[in-house]
C-alpha cells in the first residue's frame, strides 16, 4: 500500500483545509494511506504524534474552515541536513515514500533539496546502523509534489494560490465597510494591505473597490507624485465625491527604493489638501476567516491532482507543482516556478519591470 505524507509550511492561507481534506480521501479512495505531518517541516524532524494517519472522518468539517488544522510553522532544524536526516528516518520508519508540501518558496525549495538529498540521506542511515540496507532500497525515490497556499499570489507558473482570492474578498469587504463612514464624514482613508513583494492584492482591491490612488512595489509613481495624487483627489472632490480611498501595498517604494509610508502619505493629504485623513493596517484579519468558494474549489481540484501526481510520479520525472492556469488545474516543474519567482522579485527590486513581467508569464505556464 503506498503511503503519502502531507504539510503545511510556511504562513498560512484560506483554503489549505480544503487541500488536506480533498488529499487525505483522494489518497483513502485510490487505495493509499495518508499520513498527516503537523506542524510544518518541524514535524517531519521530530516525528511520533506529530506524523499522523488519517481517516475519511479526520478530516470531517474542515472544508469550509480557515487557516491550518495540521498546524504550520517554520523550521529552522530542516535547513540544516541533520534535521532532514532525521525527516528522512521518520518517513522510513513509516513505509512513507511521497510528500507533497503545500507551502512559499521557501518551503518547495527545502522540499527539492530534500529529495535531491534522499539516497545520500538514506545511505547515511544505512551506515549508522539505523536503518537496513533492505529497508533503503525499498525506498530509493522520494516523490514530492508541490502546491502553493500563499495570500500575495506571488509564485510564478500559475495565476492563483490557494488563499489570495480569500484574502482579496477580506480587503474588499474592509474597504467596503471603510467606505461608508469616509462618505459620511468626507474623509480619506488609507488603507495598507499585505502583499510583501508582490502588488497583487493591492491593485485588485482598488480595481474592486474603485480607489482613488494605488502604491504597489511593481509600478514606483513619479517623483511628481504627491501633486500628481492631490490633483487627482481635488478633482474627484469637485465632482462630487466624498470619500478618498488611497490603497498601499506594504511592500510598495518610491523611486528612490525606500518603502511609501502610510503616515507619510496621510502627512501630504492633511498639509495639501487639509484633507481629516486616517490609515488603517488591515494586518491578519486578511488571513483569517472562511475561505470563498474559488480557494475552497481550487484548493479541492489541486490536492486531488497531487496525490494523482505522487501516483504517476518516478526517478527521472521533475517534481511537479500544482498550478492554475486557463481555468485549468495544471502541472508545472517545481524548481523552475521557485527560480523564476525568485527572480520576479529581484528584477522588481533592480526596478526592472519590463523583465519582472516577462519572467512572470513563463512559456512552460501553459
Ligand atoms: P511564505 O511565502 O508564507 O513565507 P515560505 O515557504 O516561503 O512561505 P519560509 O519561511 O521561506 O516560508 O520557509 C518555510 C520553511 O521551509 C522554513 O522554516 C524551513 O523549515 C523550510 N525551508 C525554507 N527554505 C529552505 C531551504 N533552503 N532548505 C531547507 N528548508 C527550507
Amino acid at each position: 500500500k503506498r503511503k503519502v505524507a502531507f504539510l503545511m509550511s510556511g504562513g498560512d492561507s484560506c483554503g489549505m483545509n480544503a487541500s488536506i481534506r480533498a488529499i487525505v480521501r483522494v489518497a483513502i479512495a485510490k487505495g493509499c494511506d495518508a499520513y498527516a505531518v503537523y506542524e510544518g517541516y518541524q514535524g517531519l524532524v521530530t516525528g511520533n504524534e506529530l506524523i499522523k494517519k488519517m481517516e475519511w472522518n479526520d478530516v470531517a468539517g474542515i472544508l469550509s474552515t480557515g487557516g491550518t488544522a495540521i498546524g504550520t510553522a517554520r523550521c529552522k532544524e530542516f535547513r540544516e541536513r541533520s534535521g532532514r536526516l532525521k525527516a528522512c528516518y521518520n518517513l522510513v520508519s513509516l513505509g512513507i515514500d511521497s510528500l507533497i508540501v503545500n507551502g512559499g518558496d521557501g518551503s518547495l525549495t527545502g522540499a527539492d533539496i530534500f529529495r535531491s538529498e534522499w539516497n545520500g540521506l538514506l545511505q547515511e542511515l544505512v551506515d549508522s546502523g539505523k536503518i537496513t540496507a533492505d529497508l533503503a532500497k525499498r525506498h530509493q525515490h522520494l516523490s514530492i509534489v508541490g502546491m502553493v497556499g500563499s495570500i500575495d499570489n506571488d509564485m510564478v507558473g500559475t495565476e492563483m494560490t490557494i488563499g489570495a482570492n480569500t484574502s482579496l474578498h477580506r480587503i474588499v469587504e474592509a474597504i467596503d465597510s471603510i467606505s461608508s463612514t469616509a462618505s459620511s464624514h468626507q474623509r480619506a482613508f488609507i488603507i495598507e494591505v499585505m502583499g510583501r513583494h508582490c502588488g497583487w492584492l493591492a491593485l485588485m482591491a482598488s480595481l474592486a473597490t474603485g480607489a482613488d490612488w494605488l502604491f504597489i512595489p511593481e509600478a514606483p509613481p513619479a517623483e511628481t507624485w504627491e501633486e500628481d495624487m492631490c490633483d487627482v483627489l481635488k478633482k474627484h472632490r469637485q465632482l462630487g465625491k466624498r470619500k478618498v480611498i488611497i490603497v498601499v501595498s506594504e511592500g510598495a517604494l518610491d523611486r528612490n527604493n525606500q518603502p511609501i509610508k502610510c503616515e507619510k502619505i496621510k502627512d501630504v493629504l492633511s498639509k495639501k489638501l487639509n484633507y481629516d485623513t486616517r490609515v488603517t493596517t488591515l494586518g491578519h484579519v486578511q488571513r483569517g476567516g472562511f475561505p470563498t468558494a474559488f480557494d475552497r474549489i481550487l484548493a479541492t481540484l489541486q490536492g486531488s491532482k497531487a496525490v494523482e501526481e505522487v501516483l504517476s510520479s518516478s526517478e527521472n520525472k521533475p517534481s511537479p507543482l500544482i498550478a492554475y492556469n486557463e481555468n485549468k488545474i495544471t502541472c508545472v516543474p517545481l524548481m523552475e516556478a521557485v527560480q523564476m519567482t525568485l527572480a520576479v522579485a529581484k528584477a522588481v527590486e533592480a526596478k526592472d519591470f519590463k523583465r519582472a513581467f516577462e519572467l512572470r508569464d513563463p512559456d512552460f505556464r501553459a
